[in-house]
């Protein structure tokens, strides 16, 4: 009974000592998660150590905030705010009120708009003061190296993509590099102060822009992916084919948030995987098709070629991608009218007093890919 009872105590013992051994060699993972919230960052990052970093928080909480509830995430034990713009700020103030947050990081840069306002007002009701992000600040973080290696300078106020905060974080022998919204000049302040910018994982400088990832910053990185988050059909047209084209030169394979939703890159410090493929090389390149383009033909359509004066025509233009604008010009017999519309929708025209028996044409111009199209119809008004 008491040999029973010693052996037992024994096993214990072993299995308290033994269990976090095995547990810190190889199981522990890092996880980060490149949360898809429109045109906008939010970075989630899950330490080996199961502290919550969370860089960015989109321009809505909503989605960031759910998200995290979904991971099962209580307390963030580190938020970074990269610069005070809405698309990476906006939503910070939200995630404020439903999580307790640890420590702030931000760059030294104020803003004048109410985005700026609410997260200042967030983080006082928090009660933690924030911590500058810049070059050189080390975030103590367990299991991990993570330090700012930007801003490295202070920028004006115009340029405040460039006071992005950038966060290069090595697990292992895997680093990520997140780069807010840095531009060029930052990216050759990050160059010149001779730091290790070496990163497996880019995170994309600016959506994509063609003012961020500069060929040598690219060279400098020499990522193996690179991540692009970035708002479908967004009106900035992010990503451009100048920087897709950068990725495919370097053989950088690419995840885009717009085509993949959320990208989640894992890691055991040894290699990455990810929850989805790379964005097919077709799909990485907007600049090649013009080669190969299809030939299209422009052509425009009235519903009525013998109006009655007041009345509407309807014009239709075809031949080229639905959506594709164009402009069309009414050649009255007085004066010319010029009116715009878009392919694959009709245009109404007021036709009002047009001389009856004076045919007047239509001409139709529009450019698509760089060429232009020419379509004529008319209508004779009685
Ligand atoms: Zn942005």
């Amino acid at each position: 009974m008491k040999i029973k009872k010693i052996l037992l105590s024994m096993l214990l013992v072993l299995s308290v000592f033994a269990a976090p051994l095995t547990g810190n060699a190889a199981t522990k993972s890092m996880s980060v998660h490149f949360i898809d919230v429109g045109q906008g960052d939010s970075i989630y990052i899950k330490a080996p150590n199961g502290e919550n970093i969370l860089i960015d928080g989109g321009k809505n909480g909503n989605t960031v905030v759910s998200y995290l509830k979904k991971q099962k995430v209580k307390t963030i034990n580190v938020m970074i705010s990269t610069h005070p713009d809405a698309d990476h700020m906006g939503g910070l103030d939200e995630v404020l009120k439903a999580f307790k947050v640890k420590s702030i990081y931000a760059p030294k840069v104020s803003h004048t708009t109410q985005v700026y306002k609410n997260f200042l007002t967030a983080v006082k009701k928090e009660g933690v003061k924030i911590k500058s992000a810049q070059k050189g600040v080390t975030v103590p973080i367990k299991g991990v190296s993570a330090k700012f290696v930007a801003p490295v300078k202070t920028y004006s106020k115009s340029d405040l993509n460039d006071w992005s905060a950038v966060l290069r974080l090595t697990y292992g022998k895997k680093s990520f590099l997140f780069t807010g919204d840095a531009e060029l000049k930052s990216e050759t302040d990050m160059l010149k102060s001779k730091q290790t910018l070496k990163a497996d994982v880019l995170k994309v400088g600016h959506h994509g822009a063609k003012t961020s990832t500069s060929a040598s910053f690219l060279k400098a990185v020499k990522p193996t992916y690179a991540v692009i988050s970035v708002g479908k059909g967004n009106s900035y047209g992010h990503p451009t084919s100048t920087v897709l084209n950068r990725l495919k030169s370097s053989k950088v394979k690419v995840f885009r948030t717009d085509k993949q939703g959320s990208i989640v890159a894992k890691t055991d410090g040894k290699t990455i995987s990810f929850n989805t493929k790379p964005t097919t090389v077709s799909s990485a390149s907007t600049a090649k098709p013009a080669s190969k383009s299809k030939t299209y033909k422009l052509t425009a359509k009235l519903d009525n070629t013998r109006p009655k004066q007041y009345s509407t025509v309807r014009l239709t233009v075809k031949g080229l991608p639905s959506g594709t604008k164009y402009k069309a010009v009414f050649h009255y017999k007085t004066k010319d009218t010029i009116y715009y519309g878009k392919t694959g929708k009709t245009l109404p025209v007021k036709i009002s007093r047009a001389s009856t028996s004076y045919r007047v044409y239509v001409d139709v111009t529009s450019t698509y890919k760089g060429k232009s199209y020419k379509a004529r119809t008319s209508f004779l008004p009685k």
